[in-house]
Formats: structure tokens, C-alpha cells, sequence
């Protein structure tokens, strides 16, 4: 079973911040986690491959593209959503925060959560 996150902030001097999308993905590999933002990183079994071989350390492990996966995961979230907007009907999907830097998007029928977004730079 796979199983994908997508954490995105700001990184860098905070009067020049750069913004960052990290991907991670469980798979049968093991855990691969890419990282674009201010460098560019790829760590896979306790390896770290830096700058431009870190996309090609990606792709061979996963089969895809970062941002293949990050289209795959919204998509799936997006599924996810209108599946449950079906069941259970869209007034009862709220939003509320959760730790800190945290949204938890919740039904309030059944109490499933059905998002948690975590933007790191609400928190540094
Ligand atoms: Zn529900």
C-alpha cells in the first residue's frame, strides 16, 4: 500500500523566503522523500542526493516525477472529498485548525477527518 504526504512552507532567511513542496512516499521501496525549495534533495534508505541528480533518484526508485506524484495526490484528495461530499453532504465538511500550523477538514456527521494541511511557515 502506498502512501503519499506533501508538506509545503517556507524555507530560507525569512526576509527572503523560498518556498518549498516536500513529498514523501511509502512504498514497497521503503520510504523516498524529495525536496524542492531553496536546494533540492532526494533521501532514500539513509541516502541523500543533492541539486539535479536528486529528480533522477526519484524517478528511478518511484517511476515518476515529483510532480507527477504531487498531480496523483491531489486528485486522490480530490476523490476523496467529493466521495465523502456524496455521503454524508457538503454542510456537514468544516474546516478547523488543529496543532499548531495544522487544518484538519472534518465531517461533522461521521467525525471523519478527510484533510490535514501543515504549512510549516504558520509555525517558525
Ligand atoms: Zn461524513
Amino acid at each position: 500500500m502506498n502512501k503519499i504526504t506533501i508538506r509545503s512552507g517556507s524555507e530560507g532567511p525569512s526576509h527572503d523566503p523560498y518556498h518549498f513542496t516536500e513529498i514523501t512516499f511509502e512504498g514497497r521501496f521503503g520510504t523516498i522523500k524529495h525536496h524542492a525549495g531553496l536546494a533540492t534533495w532526494t533521501e532514500w534508505k539513509g541516502k541523500l542526493v543533492r541539486e539535479q541528480h536528486a529528480r533522477d533518484c526519484f524517478f528511478g526508485v518511484v517511476g515518476f516525477m515529483p510532480e507527477e506524484i504531487e498531480k496523483f495526490y491531489y486528485r486522490m484528495k480530490q476523490r476523496r472529498f467529493l466521495n465523502h461530499v456524496k455521503r454524508c453532504g457538503r454542510k456537514n465538511i468544516e474546516s478547523a485548525p488543529g496543532y499548531p500550523g495544522e487544518t484538519l477538514t472534518y465531517c461533522k456527521k461521521c467525525g471523519d477527518v478527510l484533510d490535514c494541511d501543515f504549512n510549516r511557515s504558520a509555525v517558525e
